[in-house]
């Protein structure tokens, strides 16, 4: 039986990391938060599951309102969906295709190839240098756009502002998206240069810095045109993706900004510290601004080191990918998960 259209057997899933239910581990695969989120985030939630009978409001005014208010923005330059995964989506939907290829680079978030076949957008990957380091000048050629996170994923390096206004001064007619899901471990933001570039969109997510990863609220940051553009493409595909619980939760966690400071502060402390632990038995620790280290030891194998820490009950991510096969990614936890990372790779002669 062979129920599938062919759309269907075109597509190519994103793999995400597993979510183990066989046993506990040290789970540092999916750069989840160890952190539980902001206390006000329960109370909002209660009080908003007094509402459940009624649909959610359509746009999350309330949610874009706050996101505005802590970003310094207008409330008409957001825009709240269900994960930012669903943001992405409604953007390459929106924005994307025709016949320059959208550019991004050779290693990155695994989800922007997938998007691109699903929707059918030729693009082009364009290699980061031996130290995972966009050059800007590759973007410079004809586009549909460009996208990638700032810091990096997989890789956890920040490249600077000037990089990213010198290609949305260049792509003026094409949209520069800038995924922000890990900004808040170190780097500086785009979003001041919204005003500038009415090219530039940032998007961001609750999942990692604001511990919210189980509730599923992302949000893009632009000039009103763009969001409008957004909308077009949400409404023509749910009209709404962000239940009133969610939205709730997300902007009670966006307005605690001293609690999300303070446990943002303990996870670069800890980060910083996991990887000076690292640097001493020789690995290599790409210098990181995010929630995670990308690693990689001469002396060592990446698979067998990621099956080494599994057998201990750590769980970290490896990617069976050309150029970074070699290198595993390590989520920041605690300070006791990282001192105990740190512990099994020296006690058990893995290093
Ligand atoms: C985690 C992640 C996302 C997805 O975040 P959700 O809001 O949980 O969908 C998007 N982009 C990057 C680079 C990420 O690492």
């Amino acid at each position: 039986m062979d129920f599938l259209s062919s759309r269907a057997k075109l597509l190519t899933p994103y793999t995400a990391g597993e979510q183990p239910k066989e046993k506990k581990y040290i789970k540092l695969n999916t750069n989840e938060n160890p952190y539980n989120p902001s206390p006000k985030v329960a109370e909002a939630i209660s009080f908003a599951a007094q509402n459940l009978r009624l649909y959610p409001d359509a746009d999350s005014s309330e949610l874009c309102r706050a996101i505005a208010q802590v970003n310094n923005v207008q409330e008409e330059c957001v825009f709240c969906g269900n994960g930012s995964d669903e943001v992405l989506s409604f953007v390459f939907y929106a924005f994307f295709g025709g016949s320059e290829p959208l550019l991004f680079p050779d290693i990155t978030y695994s989800f922007y190839p997938v998007y691109s076949k699903f929707y059918d957008i030729a693009y082009e990957t364009l290699p980061l240098n031996g130290d995972f380091e966009i050059d800007p000048s590759f973007y410079l050629r004809p586009a549909s756009g460009v996208i990638f996170p700032n810091p990096n994923a997989p890789t956890s390096v920040y490249f600077s502002l000037e990089k990213i206004c010198e290609i949305a001064e260049y792509h003026k007619n094409k949209v520069v998206v800038i995924d922000e899901a890990y900004i808040a471990f170190g780097g500086e933001s785009a979003v001041s240069y919204i005003k500038k570039y009415p090219n530039l969109l940032i998007v961001r997510t609750f999942s990692k810095s604001h511990a919210l990863a189980g509730m599923r609220v992302g949000y893009a940051i632009g000039q009103p045109h763009l969001i409008d553009a957004l909308r077009r493409v949400k409404d023509s595909f749910n009209s709404y993706p962000v239940d009133c619980v969610a939205a709730a939760a997300a902007r009670a966690a966006v307005l605690d900004t001293a609690y999300y400071s303070d446990i943002t502060a303990q996870i670069i402390q800890s980060r910083d510290f996991f990887a000076q632990g690292l640097k001493e038995v020789g690995f290599r620790v790409l210098p990181s601004a995010a929630n995670f280290v990308f690693i990689s030891h001469a002396g060592i194998p990446a698979q067998a080191l990621y099956a080494k820490l599994r057998e201990n009950g750590i769980l970290v991510r490896f990617f069976n990918k050309p150029r970074i096969d070699n290198f595993l990614r390590v989520t920041i936890g605690t300070r006791e998960d990282m001192e105990y990372v740190l512990q099994i790779l020296k006690n058990g002669r893995m290093v």
